[in-house]
């Protein structure tokens, strides 16, 4: 290999472990330049390095690339590329929960788990509801909230005027929480297993585009986006993720262990902003349920 060869190679490996660190991190999108496009587009003639070419810092972009290559995950990037066709939308989508489902990022999930929950309902859903991990009953069935918590939200999700069909439920973490040496019992995702698993629920946000998401809990809050307030002071208080609306709200886990009206009242009054911001018909019914009265 002639020596601008090999600094070549240098460049295009140093280029690919940075895509690879900003996809780590949940960036889906790269905006470049048009005049980089057309110079990608060229065949290759081994460009002339520049003297040093083995530490990223050497590879300079235009300062319109450098900014967008700086996004963070949980920011929508400037510029979303056009919506796919339902063909490639559908195809992209089952693409992505087969890699999902074949995932081992996290050896000591993988290997506890029976299976991958990858995410239930509509791929054209407006509406997405977002939670922690899968539990026992949901790690048995593949299928999230499906459990006592679980059924709670199918209520709230029908009091809407909707079915569970109609939109999305995902969660933060694909596969349970292992707890070695405890026979039941659940325990909240670390900060490395979230941040591991989150890149599959970008994609899946950015493939469905829902119009509203709603943020189930605390841990689903901190998993979008990172420790904030509790979610006491949060909930009912619109927050955008990755350009889109969202509604942080408390868990129907937290509505089991807390019967109060009040807090039902409460998830209800969130519910009535996100049917709003959806444009949704409410009746009066609809915006009394849980008042005392
Ligand atoms: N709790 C969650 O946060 N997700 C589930 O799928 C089930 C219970």
């Amino acid at each position: 290999m002639t020596p601008m060869a090999g600094a070549y190679e240098q460049l295009l490996d140093a280029t690919i472990q940075h895509l690879e660190d900003l996809k780590s991190r949940g960036v889906r999108h790269v905006s470049v330049l048009p005049e980089t496009l057309r110079a990608l587009a060229q065949p290759i003639s081994v460009p002339a390095p520049p003297a040093k070419l083995s530490s990223q810092s050497s590879i300079s972009a235009p300062v319109a690339e450098q900014e967008t290559l700086l996004t963070l995950p949980g920011e929508r990037p400037p510029t979303q590329s056009p919506p796919l066709d339902p063909q490639a939308k559908a195809a992209a989508f089952a693409a992505l929960r087969e890699r999902a489902l074949a995932c081992v990022k996290c050896p000591h999930l993988a290997s506890s788990r029976k299976n991958v929950v990858f995410g239930v309902g509509s791929i054209d859903a407006q509406l997405m509801f977002i939670g922690e991990a899968p539990g026992a009953d949901e790690d048995e069935q593949g299928e999230p909230f499906v459990g006592k918590a679980g059924q709670l939200l199918t209520k709230i999700i029908q009091a809407t005027g909707l079915q569970r069909a109609d939109v999305y439920i995902g969660n933060i973490l694909k596969c349970r929480p292992d707890t070695p040496g405890q026979s039941s019992g659940n325990r909240k995702p670390t900060t490395d297993e979230m941040a591991t698993c989150i890149p599959y629920l970008h994609e899946q946000i950015d493939l469905i585009r829902p119009k509203v998401i709603v943020a189930l809990g605390a841990t689903a809050v901190e998993g979008l986006l990172g420790k904030t307030i509790g979610i006491t002071k949060l909930r009912g208080t619109w927050k955008t993720y990755r350009g889109i609306p969202l509604m942080p709200t408390y868990h129907p886990a937290y509505l089991l262990r807390n019967q109060a009206m009040s807090e039902k009242r409460k998830v209800w009054e969130d519910m009535l902003q996100v049917m709003e911001k959806l444009g949704m018909p409410i009746s009066e019914k609809q915006r009394r349920f849980f008042l005392k009265g």
